[in-house]
């Protein structure tokens, strides 16, 4: 080959490579590649074979061999192939003879009666181990396969074992989503069947242990009180699961209504006052006007009194919750600001998961299992409102919610982004 000749198969082989379009589906990817090896090499057709790790043989990964159906689900065994040479070895092999030479057989010839003159493999690496082999065979005019041709398919070969490579990995990513989501049904599943089942025994063990605590005297009603509280909260418990449960199947309903925003605002503060009294942590609310908005009120009630469980939950005794009430265009604006811990901020996106606790559930101080935030947000995100958390540790947390001030359309829940 001359200088000339050479430079202008460098070029082709430059232009081919950068068009080769690594974008493209796995498949015409090595077609367009295999196309480009049979037209630089003259050969009469091009195959790449890629291991099957299951079954220890070849399968044709892309040919451009006419009959390739006849291919497709054909296995061809490492043993007694050249391709078996070429995938051992690592290196490239020529055959000059096919025909003759009856211990090295061609992939083709495996798989059908064709028949193989001249034979030219390359191994197909990825990070240093081999995935496969790139094969040409019968040059035209009946010539030997040459170290050019060895250079195009070693060059060809490159991005094909990427390209093989990534589209593994891709499989591998898309298998390991649906093992999750199918996990993450199973897991659904089993919260809703739990709750379902628990629900019953424990609305009976509640009513009859109520009962009885009528018919039992002063000193004895404590014990009763012990399983009466107990039992309520396994039942809050419940109710929590139950909720977002319902949210995310699609069962839960609004009964909305016009109701007063600063009213709910005041009746949590309310039910919240004397514990907070008690912890010496002042408990305070500045709601604007009516605060007039289309919603279920036991619905934004049970929100805002998560909101305000947690923020009296994680601020010390002595510390200050400040609930603010706006009203901006279109929206109400519920917050309940703490001076608390605070939460870190590579938790901060994490805290309106089920189930998510900053502290682990082995080492933390605080009760709950990490449903309260979760409820919350279904119970804003139903009105097509939504939620989101600020946070610095150390210095505290406010929690934010945002209520169009009328529902778009009953019964629907939307899932807006947070800010
Ligand atoms: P739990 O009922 O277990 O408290 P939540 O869903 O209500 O669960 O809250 C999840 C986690 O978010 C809490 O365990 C806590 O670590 C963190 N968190 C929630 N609110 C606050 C807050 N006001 N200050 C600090 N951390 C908070």
């Amino acid at each position: 080959m001359s200088s000339a000749e050479r430079e202008q198969l460098t070029e082709r082989l430059l232009e081919i490579t950068r068009n080769l379009g690594a974008a493209l589906e796995l498949g015409p990817f090595l077609h367009k590649m295999l196309s480009a090896a049979r037209e630089l090499t003259a050969s009469e057709t091009v195959s790449i074979l890629e291991l099957d790790e299951t079954s220890g043989q070849f399968r044709f990964a892309a040919t451009l061999w006419g009959q390739r159906d006849a291919l497709h689900g054909m296995k061809v065994p490492l043993e007694g192939s050249a391709a078996g040479q070429v995938f051992a070895q690592r290196k490239p092999l020529r055959i000059s003879n096919l025909t003759t030479d009856s211990r090295q057989f061609s992939a083709l010839e495996f798989a059908s009666a064709f028949e193989t003159r001249t034979l030219l493999g390359v191994p197909l690496l990825s990070r240093g181990q081999a995935l496969g082999v790139l094969e040409a065979v019968n040059k035209a005019n009946n010539v030997h396969y040459t170290e050019e041709d060895i250079t195009i398919l070693e060059t060809l070969a490159a991005p094909a074992a990427l390209a093989i490579h990534n589209d593994a990995l891709r499989r591998r990513i898309d298998a390991s989503y649906t093992e999750l989501a199918e996990l993450d049904r199973l897991k659904n599943d089993f919260i809703a069947i739990t709750s379902h089942e628990l629900r019953t025994p424990l609305g009976l063990i509640l009513g009859h242990a109520t009962f009885l605590r009528e018919l039992l005297s002063e000193e004895n009603r404590a014990q009763l009180d012990v399983i009466i509280k107990n039992a309520s909260k396994l039942k809050e418990i419940i109710e929590s699961l139950s909720n977002v449960d319902n949210f995310q199947t699609g069962g839960a309903r609004l009964r909305q209504r016009s109701v007063s925003g600063r009213r709910i605002i005041e009746e949590v503060v309310a039910a919240f006052a004397e514990e907070a009294a008690r912890r010496r942590i002042s408990l305070q609310a500045a709601a604007g006007d009516d605060l007039m908005v289309e919603a279920d009120p036991s619905k934004i009630a049970i929100a805002l009194s998560n909101l305000v469980k947690n923020a009296l939950t994680f601020t010390d005794d002595g510390g200050k919750i400040l609930i603010t009430g706006l009203s901006v265009p279109g929206y109400i604006q519920v917050s309940v600001a703490d001076n608390g811990i605070g939460i870190p901020a590579r938790d901060v996106p994490r805290v309106f998961e089920r189930f998510f606790q900053v502290e682990s559930h082995l080492t933390r101080r605080h009760g709950g299992m990490g449903l309260g935030l979760a409820v919350a947000k279904v119970m804003v995100e139903m009105h097509g409102g939504r939620i989101w958390a600020e946070s610095t540790e150390g210095q505290g947390s406010i929690f934010t919610f945002l209520l169009p001030v009328s529902l778009p359309q009953a019964d629907t829940a939307s899932t807006p982004t947070t800010p």
